[in-house]
């Protein structure tokens, strides 16, 4: 099957998957109250899952992948070329898997990875779609490092979609605000029921929950924690312990340098920037808000014609 044709279909499971996903965090949430347009919804959904994605997609692939294969000859490693290409997903999957915890675990012990990372951990109401929240820094280096061997190794191109299927729907489950207990496999497969901590504002964890699709790295590491019990539900309990900015750019720019945001609003060009997300916000939604409001008139007149 060509890769194009993969794309469409794993971009439908995709679609069906968060239909699924936000079903069962209605049926069965973790934390009950937890809005749909929680608090940096529209941030993580415009900036870091639309417009980061499509951006750093060209970058990783056209940019950094593409030249680092044509400039060698790769021929004599392409040992996963004769491979079924389950097997070859298999292999990317636990590989990356491993290499992820220990990359993650890396960024929570270093200060100055750790600025690659704290946005992850920014957000204090915590759904399917938190997972998108990450550092560009940080989608660089373990996307270039996830994709890289795969085309390097000679894996079949559709090894890419499907991986990046899995990855996305793998991100949805482990921060769906849903209420689960998988038994026995929890061992194995990682879920909202661990991950869920690893977001939670404890100092018991700050150095626990590493994993991102196998749960067994934690198990097989030690660095596992699950009480059996879930966090508080009041703000402080989750996200960061220090006060850390709404906005994607300033996000950006706090991870370079540190400044506090009510200090800066003494600046008027701070200020005219700051105030400019909401001003926006707003004027969208008046528009909606406005359209909606219109919408009967516009059927009465309709049936006034017809
Ligand atoms: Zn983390
Ligand atoms: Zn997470």
């Amino acid at each position: 099957m060509s890769q194009e044709k993969v794309v469409v279909i794993t971009t439908l499971i995709l679609g069906c998957w968060a239909i699924f996903i936000i079903a069962w965090e209605r049926i069965a949430p973790y934390r009950k109250g937890l809005p749909f347009f929680r608090e940096g919804f529209w941030t993580d959904l415009v900036w870091y899952t639309i417009i980061q994605s499509y951006f750093l997609k060209i970058l990783i692939f056209d940019y950094i992948i593409g030249p680092v294969q044509k400039s060698f000859d790769w021929s004599g490693i392409q040992f996963v070329a004769h491979w079924p290409v389950a097997v070859q997903v298999l292999f990317f999957l636990v590989t990356h898997d491993l290499y992820i915890y220990l990359f993650h675990r890396f960024q929570h012990s270093s200060k100055f990875f750790w600025r690659t990372h704290e946005a992850h951990h920014s957000g204090k109401q915590i759904d399917f779609l938190s997972g998108s929240r990450s550092h560009i820094v940080e989608i660089i280096i373990n996307q270039t490092i996830e994709f890289a061997p795969i085309i390097i190794l000679g894996a079949d191109p559709v090894v890419i979609p499907i991986k990046a299927m899995l990855d996305a729907m793998f991100g949805m489950f482990i921060h769906a605000n849903i209420s689960v207990k998988l038994g026995k496999l929890k061992y194995f497969l990682n879920s909202p029921e661990l991950h869920l901590w690893h977001h939670a504002n404890y100092r018991e964890v700050f150095h626990a929950n590493f994993s991102t699709k196998f749960s067994i790295w934690d198990y097989l590491f030690g660095t596992v924690y699950d009480p059996g019990f879930a966090p508080g539900n009041e703000p402080e309990n989750w996200g960061l312990h220090y006060d850390y900015p709404k906005d994607y750019f300033l996000q950006h720019a706090f991870s370079v340098k540190r400044f506090d945001e009510k200090k800066m609003l003494r600046y008027s060009w701070f200020r005219k920037y700051y105030k400019l997300r909401p001003l926006l916000a707003n004027s969208i939604v008046r528009l909606l808000s406005r359209r909606r409001d219109r919408r009967p008139q516009e059927v009465s007149s309709h049936i006034v014609n017809g």
